[in-house]
């Protein structure tokens, strides 16, 4: 009995290591896609008009850079416990006006927090980013999620129409409008 549960228990530990090398695969796998897609398709680019130069950094992000951030914000909200519209909700991939933002909070933090490291917590960085970035920043972020995301999960916006072009300049100073009259 004893030995059939020994059996048992080394199948068991067989199958769940398959498993997670089958999982790990798959991970990888999806993690190429997505480098391939991004190649083409810039993740979060504009999907009307030129994508603008210089590249946001939604565009020009790779798939280890979004993960990190993804784990900064998930630790930031962990670490503040940020209420109310301080709060991100967790689509906020799918809302690169707000991912913008939140890379630009994380690059702030870092320079602050190395600055304060490097000085010995002798200066007023940490301090600063608190009170300009942190909480300033999230409400910013969530200025562009709309509070169908944040009540019953992500719900993809409708889009903006194009720039009306009629109205552009054909000639220096001169309106596409008025000229038309
Ligand atoms: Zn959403």
């Amino acid at each position: 009995m004893e030995a059939q549960l020994e059996e048992l228990a080394e199948m068991v530990m067989t199958l769940t290591g398959k498993q997670e090398q089958r999982m790990e695969g798959l991970e990888q796998a999806l993690a190429a896609l997505r480098d391939g897609i991004g190649g083409l398709t810039p993740r979060g680019a504009p999907s009307l008009g030129e994508e603008p130069c210089p590249r946001p950094w939604t565009a020009r992000a790779t798939s280890l850079q979004w993960s990190e951030l993804a784990d900064w914000v998930d630790w930031l909200h962990t670490h503040y416990e940020p209420q109310g519209e301080y709060r991100i909700p967790s689509c906020w991939p799918y809302h690169p006006g707000a991912a913008e933002e939140l890379a630009g909070l994380r690059a702030s933090w870092k320079a602050a927090m190395l600055a304060a490291e490097q000085s010995d917590d002798s200066g007023d960085q940490a301090l600063y980013w608190h009170d300009r970035c942190l909480w300033d920043t999230l409400v910013r972020a969530n200025r562009v999620i709309p509070n169908t995301c944040r009540n019953t999960g992500h719900a993809s916006l409708r889009k903006l129409p194009p720039t009306d072009r009629s109205g552009l300049p054909r000639t220096n100073g001169q309106s596409g409008a008025v000229s038309a009259t």
